[in-house]
């Protein structure tokens, strides 16, 4: 896969994909991440990127021309039609789908490039939306200040789906929303902590006691904290 993200800020991605599983997906080309600074498709003296907005009010909105201009140089064109296939251009928005694991794993199973726009101050001038964008994503129902904690967010969640990406290719199995439940408990060494014992059945040796109990675990926790969950598989 290959990600690209748009934003005025790049220093803020200067390091966050050098750790664990984004790294090493990474350095074995399971997937691609260019960040580029939209200053450098703004035309004037200045770079400017934002604008008033028409009709009055606060704060400023991004212009449609950097944004476009990016689009053009990265996929070859602005038309959505003609956007080579497994293309998203998806606009990091408060406005958007909520992203669940099922949408990362959309995305992590269906998408070859995806290209991230992120917006600041009030948004984005909504042309871009008209033409350019196919998703919208929202990760959360509440306001950041901007999209690059989002597009963060999104590239780490999808990351880690992609084909080979983690060590052990169950790790994600069985990771929480997964299978409609969330995880089980994990216990390591030492088997005493401070009078704190693992639970017996863990040391047991006998794997199919051990699923059951881990099950039974995830389904407990679900049921006290995210009960829409169990919900939505039943319903
Ligand atoms: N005025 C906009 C609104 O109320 O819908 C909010 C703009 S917000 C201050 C600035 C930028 O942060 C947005 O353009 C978007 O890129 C990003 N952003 C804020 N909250 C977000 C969220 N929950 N999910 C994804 N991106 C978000």
């Amino acid at each position: 896969m290959k990600i690209e993200v748009l934003t005025i800020f790049p220093e803020f991605f200067r390091e966050v994909f050098d750790f664990g599983i984004i790294r090493r997906a990474r350095r074995a080309e399971i997937v691609g991440i260019n960040v580029y600074d939209l200053r450098d498709f703004a035309t004037g003296k200045h770079r400017t990127t934002d604008d008033r907005p028409f009709g009055g009010g606060d704060g400023m909105v991004f212009k449609p021309e950097p944004i476009f201009n990016a689009v053009e140089k990265i996929l070859g064109t602005t038309e959505r039609e003609k956007y080579p296939p497994r293309t998203r251009v998806v606009l990091l928005t408060p406005q958007g789908k909520v992203l669940k694991q099922a949408l990362a794993k959309e995305l992590a199973d269906e998408v070859e490039n995806l290209v991230l726009i992120c917006g600041r101050y009030e948004g984005v001038d909504e042309r871009v939306n008209e033409v350019l964008v196919t998703d919208e994503i929202s990760i959360g129902d509440y306001v950041l200040s901007g999209g690059e904690p989002a597009a963060i967010v999104l590239v780490d969640a999808l990351v880690r789906l992609l084909p080979n990406a983690l060590g052990s290719e169950t790790s994600a199995a069985n990771d929480s929303f997964s299978n409609g439940l969330l995880d089980f408990p994990h216990y390591t060494q030492p088997r005493d902590f401070r009078g704190l014992t693992v639970p017996e059945i863990l040391l047991s040796g006998n794997h199919a006691e051990i699923e059951k109990w881990r099950r039974q675990k995830a389904l407990e926790k679900t049921q006290k904290v995210r009960q829409d969950l169990l919900n939505k598989e039943n319903g």
